[in-house]
């Protein structure tokens, strides 16, 4: 018999309240007690996925190992529990029409009319159970991404209330993630918002079982006791989110609260003592108390929205914290950048980082960057397109190959050291098509990849179409810019350094999407150290 419990959690009254960060740490205090415990997220959204969205949208896309594209919130997922995600982990409103209206192709709904009710919500809900039926789990948090109340989450809510119906109270709760704002000229917070949509998901049948309130201001023992009273909930289960100064503050605050155990004690589940924290903790106190600061150029041309490179940031947390250092993160616009400003914005700057992107956009920048890092003898650290950068300025500036690009950006190039593989010559569809998801890579013993990871053969995970052109590989490396790890069966080229630099190496992979707090992702906890050996030698 499964015996899977599921939390589904919904949000009212604002966007961006967090969701993903409440289930995140409250998995982490289930999986902290001997649970195991997975996250999924549903965003009811039209697109199949979020690839083929521009970063100032949602912000990041995330990628899994088995190169599935996902939302932002699955690297919390993965940050916090160290348990990797797959694509059933995050579905869209546009995957779930996919798969219904093939399923309407193939005849399999033959002779019937096919409609939001039951077929889209079957679907939904048999989404949903995917990760319980394996097994492998013993709670599942289904985030609903959207506000209550809004058309396109109608749906979901629908499904989660079947499901609830159907799995039974003690099987199945709903936590609604609500904001309870301060009224500065009346110096108050305000439930009422909180209970119009407590109300709204009542109206499709939905009681919440617990509230967790996101406020700038302590909830007196008055207003929760308002809250429960008119949300229909238990005293104990109005569980306060006070503005925290680090998301990885949430699990502590969460305990606080007790919203793990007013959880178990809904779904029917034993507290087993207290949830062991002491590796998190450990990770925290270092986190907060850094023996030096390191300044870390992030070079993108998506910095307005912080969002566009979140696992960049977080990554840059765990391995400040592994090097007990605090790293800042200074943001440098690559439009804004050329050979002529870049000493003056690059000054003080202990590290640099050439962000992912795509398009032409911004990458003389990026290029005037890595000139500058490989000059002037800064640790650098290029990723997957800032990579490729760091090959076309080597090309261009050691080699003399004038004109050398990448074929995304000049399909006339006369030195395409950066170019299209051939199984991606003839692909016209831009969505899920790119090389994607962990990809073995051998690493050369001596390097400092080789020296940095602690076994011979790795896995990272991909998200680009260009690669390096094997066809300039001689030339550059007998002019200094070494192959230091490489795809054996495929002989793509996925690492490259620079001979005679303390610090400079550029993946074709992205690191940052498997850095987490218990494992953070030790080319970023090398690059940390080099960047602060360089802040004490200048
Ligand atoms: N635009 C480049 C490519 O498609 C790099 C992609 C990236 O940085 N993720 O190969």
């Amino acid at each position: 018999m499964n015996t899977t419990k599921y939390i589904f959690v919904t949000g009212g009254v604002s966007s961006s309240l967090g969701k993903g960060i409440i289930g995140a740490s409250l998995a982490k205090l289930l999986q902290a007690r001997g649970y195991r415990v997975t996250i999924q997220k549903l965003d009811p959204y039209i697109n199949v996925d979020p690839g083929t969205l521009n970063p100032y949208e949602h912000g990041e896309c995330y990628v899994t190992d088995d190169g599935a594209e996902t939302d932002l919130d699955l690297g919390h997922y993965e940050r916090f529990l160290n348990v990797p995600t797959s694509q059933a982990n995050n579905v869209t409103t546009g995957r779930i029409y996919q798969s219904v209206i093939q399923k309407e192709r193939r005849g399999e709904f033959l002779g019937k009319t096919v409609q939001v009710v039951p077929h889209i919500t079957n679907e939904i809900k048999y989404r949903i159970q995917l990760l319980g039926n394996t097994g492998d789990f013993d709670i599942v948090i289904t985030e609903i991404g959207g506000t209550v109340g809004d058309i396109e989450s109608l749906p979901y809510i629908e499904a989660v209330r079947q499901l609830k119906w159907e799995l039974g109270d003690n099987n199945a709760i709903v936590i609604h993630l609500t904001l309870i704002p301060f009224l500065k000229a009346a110096g108050e917070l305000k439930t009422k918002p909180t209970q119009h949509s407590v109300k709204t998901l009542m109206e499709s049948g939905i009681n919440a079982d617990i509230l967790v309130c996101r406020t700038e201001y302590h909830l007196s023992n008055d207003i929760k006791r308002k809250l429960a009273l008119f949300c229909n909930v238990h005293q104990e289960a109005v569980i306060e989110s006070i503005d925290a100064s680090t998301i990885y503050d949430v699990p502590n605050l969460m305990f606080e609260e007790g919203l793990d155990t007013i959880t178990l004690k809904k779904l029917n589940l034993s507290d087993h003592g207290t949830p062991d924290l002491a590796h998190w903790n450990s990770f925290l106190k270092k986190h907060k108390n850094p023996k030096s600061e390191v300044k870390i150029g992030l070079i993108g041309k998506y910095v307005e929205l912080q969002d566009s490179y979140k696992s960049i940031l977080e990554s840059f947390i765990h391995a400040g914290a592994e090097n007990e250092v605090k790293v800042k993160v200074v943001s440098v616009h690559s439009e804004h950048l050329d050979e002529t400003n870049v000493a003056e914005k690059f000054k003080g700057l202990h590290g640099i980082l050439v962000a992912p992107g795509f398009g032409e956009r911004g990458i003389e920048g990026k290029i005037a960057a890595v000139k500058y890092a490989r000059e002037q003898k800064i640790p650098y650290l290029g990723i997957c397109l800032g990579m490729q950068m760091a090959v076309i300025e080597y090309s261009r500036n050691v080699l003399g190959l004038e004109g050398a690009n990448s074929t995304e950006m000049n399909k006339d190039t006369p030195c395409p050291v950066i170019g299209l593989m051939d199984e991606q010559k003839h692909i016209t569809d831009k969505g899920g098509t790119m090389r994607l998801g962990a990809w073995k890579c051998d690493l050369v013993a001596d390097s400092i990849v080789g020296n940095t990871y602690n076994t011979k053969t790795i896995e990272e995970r991909h998200r680009h179409r260009y690669e390096y052109n094997n066809e300039y590989r001689k030339q550059l490396e007998a002019a200094g810019l070494k192959t230091t790890g490489i795809n054996l069966e495929t002989g793509l080229v996925e690492i490259i350094e620079i001979e005679n630099h303390p610090w400079f190496v550029g993946v074709q992979f992205h690191p940052e999407y498997k850095s987490t707090v218990v494992s953070p992702h030790p080319l970023f906890v090398s690059f940390v150290k080099a960047a602060n050996e360089h802040l004490k030698n200048n």
